[in-house]
């Protein structure tokens, strides 16, 4: 046509991601579009991100959360908020030192010969190196961050706010110091949390020990899972009703190996199921027979280094490893005739969750947070629904059985990464003094000699701040005024104790305000099998490579459409096709638009008489799928969101409308009609581009940039389509399937007769006057899909011979077929056709009735065969109904 753009025909046939996704994305950086200040004239919407480990690489996991993320708030920008998204990066304690040692390790040095100082200095190298990854792969993947506000947890300002809450809390009564029993790790040689340990079930022993009775006859026998333990048994307990043991409760027995006489006691928490009633006590090296040496005043008798090696508490065990220990310890006693059995036995064995190393309980002097005083207002507000979690169903129980339950956090770290506890000993006097810097001289004595706590915080002591601190608290920012709370939180259920719960906490506690409204919750990203994505087995995919292969939009797509609220996804590589087909099929309607569109004229109204059924009911449809998409992500079903938006684009605008609008496009005659059409196909383009923008950013840019009208700037920034009710119209939809209907059943009738696509057919029509007035309205669109020349209505006169038919709504369709069809030539396929079926349907029958078949073979074998047959006998049928067709009948 005239006036084509020639732009427009340079439209690559096939859609090239390549040529797209970083022009634009450049584009919207250097249009600054990212960025949020406090705006007193719009709302905020404030999403933070769970920031990724400075070490971390870009998985399908982060892919997958991060994509939401964007989502949200690319939507809430177009729908006018002030939006945040507050990027960065965790220092992430254990995690980091462990891969600068073992960089350390290949270069054949290791962080005890670097000494402290140069160590931190090497991993600060490290971040500045490898730091940004991560961010870059972000930038990739579409990520609408306000870069310029990236924060590290061990950034200064964020540093400064670590040193506050500790004091803060310190000065509360809330941080104490204390010598207790915590996980520690032998190969990271730190404390972790609970939080931190992995429960593995393990395969393992139980050892029954005989104890002998002092200067006497006798003995007790206990059982343990953990041999080399008993070096440090300081106590042996019974159940205080225990009858058969009542005897013993009092006596002394000799500790075997140590000579050492320890007492039995009674106590409450001892199980009279387990083992034999009776069991061994070492406050040192477990959490409960901790407990029990407290009620009792028992020794605690560390037999333990720190990197699992047996100290001289170990006797002539020093030195040993603990687990050969444990074989050394097994054997004397054998050697003694003081083992009387080992039983198989199942267990939960705890596992550092960072190196998988197996953890002791040990005895030592650590810090530690009280957590009930936070964790009670942290469950209140989740109970009355000031935070919301989503799925609500699926976590709320696991939420408040947690809250319920906590225990005092952990939270010394023997690492040299990390931020350092803010607490100062003097050499002089042991006073301690907790401060923000390093004070001159002690408050005590006036001493000089003052050194600082040698421990760093869990990384998660600063993580549960992350909400404010990046807004600059303790500071009273504008920012903080302005955006917090934040309002969505998207994050993975793994870690709902270790930063969920305790965000929630530190922003009562501190700012005296959740954190943020709602936490969606997103699943698991696993193989296609089900299983775990991971390093070691192989079946990770990489998200960089999907964005090379199929674009950012294909891998973004796909992700959602595979996921349902809060459910895990399986992924295997090629569902990408899945994204990239989606992308082509825009391409192409966008590409047959602008063969005739010169540019979008999306006011439609002016045309509002030439309106036919189809433009009535594509924007009818348009505006239940505006409500549908919005409603759903306000409710943050975010898969159901896009599902609704791709039925729509795919099955109802490309499908059919723009099929229906063909003969108005070429048809030059009527050019007022050709440009109602080409004015509504092109405005639900263009809006289609506004709701899809959130899930695929670039493709909708690169399409609305060419559709765009008068001084738009970008799809970003334009409005999110806003819902009109008034151009709801039911009827239209009624009307629509009706005549859907009615050309699936005509293409069928053509398929099923063998008619020659080329030929064009003729239709008879037997119904009550409004449906074929309705049908006579619409036929230059449907004849077109149906290929059909002319209409005529059935009258008891029109005799048409041959015909197929089909009943639709009780209205029914003739075509008559001797101009279509060399009906003898048909006749005989049908009647061969109809032979070959009668020969299996006696076959299967047979088999079917022999009861030997019937007895013997599996039942889901007979249950198949006689789906067969049911086929094949609907096969027969439908057959016959076709021959008799072609006689007329
Ligand atoms: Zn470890
Ligand atoms: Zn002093």
């Amino acid at each position: 046509m005239k006036g084509v753009k020639r732009e427009n025909m340079e439209i690559p046939k096939v859609y090239n991601p390549k040529l797209v996704e970083d022009k634009w994305y450049q584009y919207w950086l250097s249009h600054k579009y990212f960025a949020a200040k406090p705006n007193a004239d719009r709302k905020p919407f404030v999403i933070v991100i769970p920031p990724p480990n400075v070490t971390a690489v870009l998985h399908a996991g982060h892919a997958f959360n991060n994509t939401i993320q964007d989502i949200y708030i690319r939507f809430k920008r177009k729908q006018g908020y002030e939006t945040l998204w507050q990027p960065g990066t965790d220092h992430a304690g254990i995690a980091t030192q462990n891969a600068v040692e073992k960089d350390l390790a290949q270069q054949k040095t290791s962080r005890h010969d670097l000494g402290r100082e140069k160590f931190v200095e090497k991993v600060w190298e490290w971040r500045q190196k490898y730091g940004s990854t991560i961010i870059h792969q972000l930038k990739k993947m579409g990520c609408s961050c306000d870069w310029e506000r990236e924060r590290f947890t061990m950034d200064e300002g964020l540093s400064n706010a670590v040193k506050e809450v500790f004091i803060r809390l310190y000065e509360k009564g809330l941080i104490y110091k204390g010598k207790y029993i915590i996980n520690w790790c032998p190969r990271c040689s730190t404390a972790l949390s609970d939080e931190e340990v992995e429960h593995k079930e393990s395969h393992g022993h139980l050892w029954y020990f005989k104890y002998p009775f002092k200067g006497g006859k006798g003995y007790v026998v206990v059982a343990t899972t953990r041999p080399e333990t008993m070096l440090g048994d300081t106590a042996v307990a019974v159940h205080p009703k225990d009858k058969r043991y009542k005897k013993f409760i009092g006596k002394t027995v000799i500790l075997p190996l140590m000579e050492r006489e320890i007492p039995v006691v009674a106590d409450d928490f001892v199980d009279p199921e387990f083992g034999t009633g009776c069991v061994k006590v070492t406050p040192a090296h477990d959490p409960n027979d901790f407990n029990i040496g407290q009620r009792h005043n028992l020794t605690q008798v560390n037999i333990l280094n720190t990197d699992g090696i047996l100290n001289a508490n170990a006797g002539k065990f020093a030195g040993l490893d603990r687990f050969v220990a444990r074989n050394q310890v097994v054997q004397e006693m054998k050697n003694l005739d003081l083992l009387e059995k080992i039983v198989s036995h199942h267990h939960n064995v705890g596992h550092c969750h960072r190196c998988h190393t197996m953890i002791e309980p040990y005895l030592s002097e650590q810090w530690f947070v009280k957590v009930a005083p936070l964790a009670k207002p942290a469950l209140d507000v989740v109970k009355e629904g000031k935070v919301r979690l989503h799925p609500h169903e699926r976590w709320y129980k696991t939420y408040e059985h947690w809250m319920e339950n906590v225990r005092d956090w952990c939270i010394s770290r023997q690492l040299w990464w990390g931020h350092r506890i803010p607490v100062y000993y003097c050499n002089d006097c042991r006073e301690m003094m907790v401060r923000r810097d390093l004070p001159a001289t002690c408050s005590k004595c006036n001493g000089t000699h003052i050194r600082q706590d040698e421990d760093v915080l869990d990384t998660w002591f600063s993580s549960w701040l992350w909400p404010f601190s990046t807004l600059g608290w303790p500071e009273q920012t504008d920012d903080l005024k302005y955006f917090y709370p934040t309002d969505l939180l998207v994050t993975g259920p793994d870690i709902i104790f270790f930063w969920v719960a305790r965000m929630i906490m530190a922003g009562l506690e501190f700012i005296g305000d959740v954190p943020f409204h709602d936490v969606l919750l997103n699943g698991i990203v696993r193989d296609e099998f089900g299983h775990k994505m991971s390093k070691s087995l192989g079946n990770g995919i990489d998200p960089l490579e999907m964005i090379e292969q199929y674009s950012a939009d294909a891998l973004r797509f796909t992700l959602i459409m595979l996921s349902s609220e809060g459910q895990d996804i399986n992924l295997a590589a090629n569902n990408f096709e899945m994204g990239r087909n989606f992308s082509n099929k825009i391409w192409n309607a966008y590409r047959f638009l602008s063969m005739n569109l010169d540019r979008v004229d999306s006011d439609f109204e002016k045309y509002r008489e030439h309106f036919e059924l189809s433009d009535r009911w594509i924007l009818s449809s348009f505006q239940r799928t505006v409500a549908k998409a919005t409603d759903s992500l306000e409710k943050f079903k975010v898969n159901e969101s896009l599902d609704t938006i791709y039925h729509f684009f795919w099955h109802e605008y490309c499908d059919w409308y723009l099929e229906l609008i063909k003969p108005r496009l070429y048809n030059k005659e009527k050019p007022v009609q050709r440009q109602t059409a080409l004015s509504i196909a092109g405005f639900i383009m263009k809006e289609t581009m506004g709701l899809l923008h959130p899930y695929i950013p670039f493709i909708t840019e690169e399409i609305w940039q060419a559709l765009k009208e008068g001084n738009d700037e970008s799809v970003v920034t334009s409005s999110w389509p806003v819902y009109r009710p008034e151009l709801l119209d039911e009827n239209s939809g009624k009307d629509m399937i009706f005549l859907q209907n009615v050309i699936s059943a005509l293409r069928n009738i053509r398929a099923e007769m063998n008619v020659p696509p080329g030929k064009t057919a003729h239709l008879v029509v037997k119904a009550d006057k409004k449906i074929y007035e309705l049908i006579q309205q619409n036929s230059v669109s449907f004849l077109n899909l149906a290929k059909i020349d002319r209409i005529e209505e059935h009258t008891p006169q029109l005799v048409h011979g041959a015909a197929a038919s089909a009943i639709v709504e009780g209205a029914e369709f003739f075509i008559p077929l001797a101009d279509l069809i060399d009906l003898d030539k048909e006749r005989q396929r049908l009647t061969k056709e109809l032979q070959r079926l009668e020969g299996l349907q006696k076959t299967l029958s047979a088999k079917l009735n022999n009861e030997k078949f019937i007895r013997n073979a599996p039942p889901e074998i007979v249950k198949n065969e006689r789906e067969k047959l049911n086929n094949i006998e609907q096969s027969q049928e439908k057959v016959k109904k076709n021959y008799n067709n072609l006689t007329g009948k």
